[in-house]
């Protein structure tokens, strides 16, 4: 990835991860992302699923969504953020996240073409939910009209991550004697739930039991 004038870091620099595969694989450990869009001359940043395709992120949502339907109109900043730890210093300056994160600059694109549609559905409840697709009923023509897609591509995009330690081992607060390190964290899929509506004689398909392996 070749970092534009809008994406290339000036603080902390050295976390900066500039090959396309980082980008890829920060994309690929979620399915969360916040998009930032201009509603009425003011920033919005909204919570919402997406999906990655090759070099392609889709959005969807209600085709009365005003964030949605403003989004084409200027460019939006669609971040995804993984926290991988709480780094605890010696001084509370040096308290730090370690996290992976992108940003993705870009006008997306509304999906007219039907069949690009069903493909941004897909990629969206899959990166969501392996063998869902497939699985559940696929939407149809009143579903179907009743979403937007947008496609967004990943060319003007960046990566940062922090990893390890605190920063002060080396400082003069190492003297004080007290505990730093980090507490690791991770997301975790627990066990599935059944509704409680469910028949007793459903089971829980393979694909679903292994959301939580
Ligand atoms: C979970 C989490 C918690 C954070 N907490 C803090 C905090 O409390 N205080 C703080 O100052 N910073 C924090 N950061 C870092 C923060 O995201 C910014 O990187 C930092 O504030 C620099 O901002 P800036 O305005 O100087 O950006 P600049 O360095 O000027 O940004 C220039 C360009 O660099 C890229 N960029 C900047 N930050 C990121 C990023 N995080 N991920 C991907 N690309 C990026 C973007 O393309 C952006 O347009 C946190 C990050 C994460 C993921």
């Amino acid at each position: 990835m070749v970092p534009t004038e809008r994406t290339r870091l000036r603080r902390a620099r050295e976390k900066a991860r500039t090959s396309r595969a980082d980008l890829d694989s920060v994309l690929a450990a979620g399915f969360v992302c916040h998009v930032g869009v201009v509603v009425d001359d003011a920033p919005m940043v909204l919570p919402t699923a997406y999906g990655v395709l090759g070099d392609t992120l889709y959005l969807h949502g209600s085709v009365a969504s005003r964030s949605l339907v403003q989004a084409p109109a200027s460019t939006v900043c669609v971040t995804v953020t993984h926290v991988d730890g709480v780094v605890l210093a010696r001084s509370m300056f040096e308290q730090s996240i370690n996290y992976r994160s992108a940003m993705i600059y870009g006008i997306p694109r509304v999906v007219e073409d039907p069949e690009e549609k069903l493909t941004g559905l897909r990629t969206l409840t899959e990166q969501c939910a392996p063998g869902q697709w497939e699985y559940a009923r696929q939407p149809n023509r009143k579903e179907l009209a009743a979403t937007t897609v947008l496609a967004l591509g990943l060319d003007e995009a960046s990566v940062k991550v922090r990893t390890g330690p605190p920063d002060d081992a080396d400082t003069p607060d190492a003297a004080l004697g007290l505990w730093a390190g980090v507490v690791p964290m991770s997301v975790v899929r627990g066990a599935p739930v059944p509704d409680p509506a469910l028949p007793s004689d459903v089971r829980v398909p393979s694909h679903i039991a292994q959301m939580s392996r």
